[in-house]
C-alpha cells in the first residue's frame, strides 16, 4: 500500500488538493506541499489548521523546491518517504516531476498536459507531443502515472468510459460542457492560471470530428445548453486536454469540448490578443528588457485564488452523450454542479479550484488502496469509472445522470465491470 504524498504546486488548485489529501490522511498519511514560493505553501499549511482538516494527528511539512530540477525533486521524493506525487503546479513542470516520480518509483497523479512555454497549440493528440513518449518508461519501472486527473481532463473522462460501459451500445458523440455562471465581482479574472487559460484560447480550436482532427478559429462555433441548475447558456467550441486522450482511448468519431464565455471575457481576449499581449514569445523593449507579454498580463490580472472569498453561484460540467442502445437512439447528460460558496467554506477555495482539486486526490486514494495503482501510465478512461466516481461522490463532487427518464444521482449500489473497447486500458478490476 503507498502512503505519504508529496503535492507540488501551492496555487488555487494545491490548496484544494493539500486540504482534501489532509480530510484522508489516515488513508495517505504524511502530507508534503513544495512549490516555488515557500510562503504560499505555508499559508495553506495554515489554513489546513485553521479549519481543523486534518482527520488525523499526522505530518503537514511545507517545501520550497523549483520542480523543474529533476535532481532536486526526486531528493525531496527520497527524503519525505512519499510514495504519490500529486502534481498541480503549472503545466511547464509535468514532464521534470514524471522524471523524478520514474527515478524514485513514486506514483504520478497530474491534471493538465504537458506545455512547452515557447509553444502554444502543437499538433494533435497533444499527450503524443510529451506524456506517452514516457509510456514505456513507466511500464518498464512499474510506476502508475495517472494523467489528467482533474475535473476536465479527468471525471469527464471517467463520465465518458462510464457511459460506454453502463449507458451505450454505440456512441456517436461525447460532448462535453463546461458552464461557469459564477460571479467573482472583479472587471475581469482568469479562475486559474491566466498564462494557461490564455494559452488554451490563443492557437486554434482542435475537436475530433468525423473520427479525424478538425481545425477551428476561437469563438467560430457558437452553441446555446439548457443546463440543470445554472440554465440557458452559450459556449463555443474550444480545444481542450480531454479530447486528445478520449479520441484514441474510446471507440468515438465525435468528441467536442464547449466552454461558457461571457461577452466580458470575449471583448478583453479579443483586445489583448489583438494587440499582441497574450503572446508567448519574448519580445524586446526599447530599453533593451526582454519581455514575454502573456507573463506581463498575468503579473497584473489577479491572482484566481485570491477571488475565493467573494465568488458567488455554481459551475455545471458534464458530457452530454449521444449514441444507440437496445437498437434505439439514446442520450444522456453525466454531470456535476459544485458551488463557489461552499467550496470556499470548506477548504478556502473557489468551485474551479474545487472541481480541479479533489478528482487528484480521489485518484491517490485509489492508488493508496491499489485500485488504481496499475504500474504504468494511464488516462482517467483506461481506469475503472465507478470506483473513482463513488469516491468523488462522498468527497463532494457528486455525479447525477440526466435523460429521456429524468434527473437523478449515479447510485453506488453494485458495482459493475466494463472492459474498454479498445486495446491500451490496465488490467486492473472494478
Ligand atoms: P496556479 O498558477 O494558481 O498555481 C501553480 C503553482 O505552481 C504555483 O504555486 C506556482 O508557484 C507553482 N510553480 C510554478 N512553477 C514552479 C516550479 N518551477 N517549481 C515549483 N512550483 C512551481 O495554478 P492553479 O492552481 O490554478 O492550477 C494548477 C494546475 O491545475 C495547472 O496545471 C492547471 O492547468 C490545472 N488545472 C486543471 C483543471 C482540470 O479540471 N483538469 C482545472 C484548473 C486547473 P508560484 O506560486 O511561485 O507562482
Amino acid at each position: 500500500m503507498k502512503r505519504n504524498v508529496l503535492i507540488i504546486g501551492a496555487g488555487g488548485v494545491g490548496q484544494v488538493v493539500v486540504h482534501k489529501c489532509a480530510q484522508h490522511n489516515d488513508v495517505l498519511g504524511d502530507i508534503h506541499i513544495a512549490s516555488r514560493t515557500l510562503s504560499k505553501c505555508e499559508a495553506i499549511v495554515r489554513s489546513v489548521h485553521e479549519k481543523g482538516s486534518l482527520k488525523t494527528h499526522g505530518k503537514l511539512v511545507a517545501h520550497q523546491l523549483d520542480a523543474l530540477d529533476v535532481e532536486k525533486t526526486a531528493e525531496l521524493i527520497r527524503t519525505t518517504g512519499c510514495r504519490i506525487v500529486i502534481n498541480v503546479g503549472s503545466p511547464f513542470l509535468n514532464m521534470s516531476v514524471l522524471s523524478a516520480c520514474i527515478a524514485t518509483g513514486a506514483a504520478y497523479v497530474d491534471t493538465a498536459i504537458h506545455e512547452d512555454p515557447r509553444k502554444i497549440c502543437e499538433t494533435p493528440p497533444w499527450y503524443g507531443n510529451y506524456e506517452w513518449k514516457r509510456r514505456a518508461e513507466c511500464d518498464k519501472a512499474g510506476v502508475t502515472a495517472i494523467l489528467g486527473a482533474g475535473f476536465d481532463p479527468g471525471v469527464v473522462n471517467a463520465y465518458a468510459r462510464l457511459a460506454q460501459d453502463e449507458y451505450f451500445d454505440r456512441i456517436d458523440s461525447i460532448d462535453i460542457v463546461d458552464v461557469n455562471a459564477g460571479d467573482h465581482g472583479r472587471y475581469f479574472a482568469t479562475n486559474f492560471d491566466p498564462e494557461i487559460n490564455f494559452r488554451e484560447f490563443t492557437g486554434q480550436v482542435w475537436s475530433w470530428q468525423e473520427n479525424r482532427w478538425t481545425a477551428n478559429k476561437m469563438f467560430e462555433i457558437r452553441k446555446d445548453w439548457d443546463l440543470p441548475v445554472v440554465g440557458m447558456r452559450t459556449t463555443y467550441m474550444t480545444g481542450h486536454d480531454e479530447i486528445h486522450s478520449l479520441s484514441r482511448n474510446l471507440d468515438v468519431p465525435n468528441i467536442r469540448f464547449w466552454m461558457g464565455f461571457g461577452e466580458r471575457y470575449i471583448t478583453v481576449f479579443t483586445v489583448l490578443k489583438t494587440l499582441g499581449l497574450l503572446s508567448e514569445q519574448p519580445i524586446t523593449t526599447a530599453e533593451g528588457q526582454e519581455v514575454v507579454p502573456l507573463k506581463v498580463v498575468k503579473a497584473v490580472l489577479p491572482d484566481p485564488s485570491s477571488l475565493a472569498p467573494d465568488y458567488t453561484g455554481k459551475t455545471c460540467i458534464g458530457d452530454v452523450v449521444k449514441g444507440v442502445k437496445d437498437g434505439k437512439k439514446h442520450e444522456v447528460f453525466i454531470y456535476n454542479v459544485a458551488d463557489h460558496a461552499q467550496a470556499y467554506c470548506e477548504v478556502g477555495s473557489q468551485a474551479i479550484s474545487y472541481t480541479a482539486g479533489v478528482p487528484p486526490v480521489a485518484a491517490a486514494i485509489l492508488i493508496a488502496n491499489g485500485e488504481w495503482d496499475v504500474g504504468t501510465m494511464a488516462n482517467v478512461e483506461e481506469l475503472p469509472p465507478r470506483p473513482f466516481l463513488q469516491l468523488l461522490d462522498r468527497m463532494g463532487l457528486p455525479t447525477r445522470i440526466k435523460d429521456k427518464d429524468g434527473d437523478r444521482p449515479l447510485t453506488f449500489g453494485a458495482r459493475r465491470t466494463g472492459a474498454p473497447k479498445k486495446a491500451g486500458a490496465p488490467a486492473t478490476a472494478d
